[in-house]
């Protein structure tokens, strides 16, 4: 594991020099399927795998969970040894941010709205780290998950704009049996909301059937749909955002048509924990 900004560069240099492709996946750790996934697409890519776990704390708002956001180190590094990963970069924030850091990388219009409305900042702190991993890393390919789809258009935005040699590649969607995407997040729920939280994944399944059926649908019908499983669910939840965006701008759609372009995206809150889920048809 490495710690130090210089090291990973140095190690990374010779890889490339020895002509080695390298595959690399960000991640906040307490590692799931869903990274596991993101590692192995990497692998497909690449002879070299670089993994960083680095709980980014410029992308969490001042009354987020970033203090008790799960760790488990140990945990983290055998699961890559699994894949395997070839180098695993685990930073101290003081660094990534070492005293005088004032650099910061916005991508102005995919970050508004969805999430970056209710997290402000959020996309900055996201924008940011991802630049400075991919300048230290060199990576031919970096893979990150439609789950945080909004997020995924951001990094292929400010790759394209910042003429970075790396191919972001999209990575789907991993869900536990019942449909609820894995998420290290789900590790707050209480019995009774993890027992309750596939039922965001039931909405936009409906939702999309019912898209598909009518041929279009306004798009309040999402919101609907969310609102209808949530309700009789007996735990405390309450709903974010549900919204319908063009999938490859993020402008916003009036309707649900089954175009394989049209992104449903939502927040909802179960008890205090935020969960996100999306789905494109
Ligand atoms: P995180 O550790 O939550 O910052 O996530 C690191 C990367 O893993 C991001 O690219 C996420 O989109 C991706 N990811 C998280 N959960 C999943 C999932 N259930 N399926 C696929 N990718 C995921």
């Amino acid at each position: 594991m490495i710690r130090e900004p210089d090291e990973l560069r140095r190690l990374c240099d010779e890889h490339r020099r020895a002509g080695r492709r390298i595959g690399f996946v960000p991640t906040m750790g307490y590692l799931h399927e869903g990274h596991l996934s993101l590692m192995r697409r990497a692998r497909e890519a690449a002879e070299v795998v670089v993994v960083s776990i680095f709980v980014n704390p410029t992308q969490f708002g001042p009354s987020e969970d970033l203090s008790r956001y799960p760790r488990d180190l140990e945990g983290d590094l055998a699961k890559c040894a699994s894949i395997p990963v070839d180098l695993v970069y685990a930073p101290e924030p003081a660094s990534v941010y070492p005293p005088g850091f004032q650099t910061v990388v916005e991508v102005e219009g995919l970050s508004r709205g969805l999430c970056g409305e209710r997290r402000p900042g959020h996309f900055r702190g996201v924008a940011t780290v991802v630049t400075k991993l991919l300048c230290l890393v060199g990576p031919c390919t970096a893979v990150f998950g439609e789950k945080d789809f909004q997020q995924l258009l951001v990094i292929r935005q400010l790759a394209r704009d910042l003429e970075l040699p790396v191919t972001v590649v999209g990575a789907p969607i991993v869900r536990e049996p019942d449909g609820l995407a894995l998420s290290s997040r789900n590790a707050y729920l209480s019995p009774a909301e993890r027992a309750s939280a596939p039922c965001l994944h039931r909405a936009l399944e409906e939702v999309a059937r019912a898209a598909a059926a009518a041929g279009r649908l306004p798009a309040s019908a999402a919101l609907a749909a969310v609102e209808r499983e949530l309700a009789g669910q007996g735990v405390a939840t309450r709903i974010d955002y549900v919204e319908a965006r063009d999938a490859r701008t993020l402008a916003p759609r009036a309707e649900l048509l089954p175009d394989g372009q049209t992104l449903v995206a939502l927040a909802v809150f179960f008890g205090k924990t935020r969960l996100i889920d999306n789905l494109v048809f």
